[in-house]
């Protein structure tokens, strides 16, 4: 296991006053991840929707579950929206279509997987959506990168 920089991980954004924060857990492990995490902050900076926060530093950890695939990178990111939690859930599975997701089975590898950790102080549980995520903090992939946000409001 190893941390890691990248141009946009780590980073902080000035807040423009969204009414909801949010914890986004972000991932994947095909090709240049870390180049496409940099590419998804610009492109989340450049939408109206979301506004990013802060960045942490970037997690290489060996993959869990289906163990014959290459090394997982993941981070968080702090952000701010006024999205509705079910909105922001709908606008990232769009987002991690656009950088090429494909979804084949359970723990398969990815190009980007986008979750949402935390919204707000909200507690959830439909079909669709659970918040806070399920097992968030019995995952090193979210607890490691998180030590290293300053003062979260989530
Ligand atoms: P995983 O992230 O567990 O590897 P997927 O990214 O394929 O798996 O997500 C599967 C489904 O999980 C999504 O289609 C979404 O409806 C659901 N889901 C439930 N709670 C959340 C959450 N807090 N954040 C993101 N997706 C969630
Ligand atoms: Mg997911």
């Amino acid at each position: 296991m190893s941390l890691m920089r990248s141009k946009r991980f780590p980073s902080r954004f000035p807040s423009v006053g969204f009414a909801h924060r949010a914890l986004i857990g972000i991932g994947g492990n095909l090709g240049d991840v870390r180049r496409r995490f940099d590419k998804v902050v610009d492109y989340l900076r450049h939408g109206r929707l979301v506004r990013v926060l802060q960045t942490s530093f970037i997690l290489k950890n060996p993959p869990f579950g289906y163990r014959e695939q290459p090394d997982f990178y993941n981070a968080v990111l702090e952000v701010e929206t006024e999205l509705s939690p079910h909105g922001l859930l709908r606008y990232l599975l769009w987002v991690e279509k656009r950088f090429g997701r494909k979804r084949s089975f359970k723990n398969a590898p990815r190009t980007l997987d986008l979750d949402i950790i935390f919204y707000d102080g909200i507690n959830l549980e439909t079909k669709r959506l659970q918040l806070p995520h399920p097992h968030f903090h019995e995952r090193e992939s979210v607890m490691i990168p998180l030590m290293f946000l300053k003062e979260v409001r989530v």
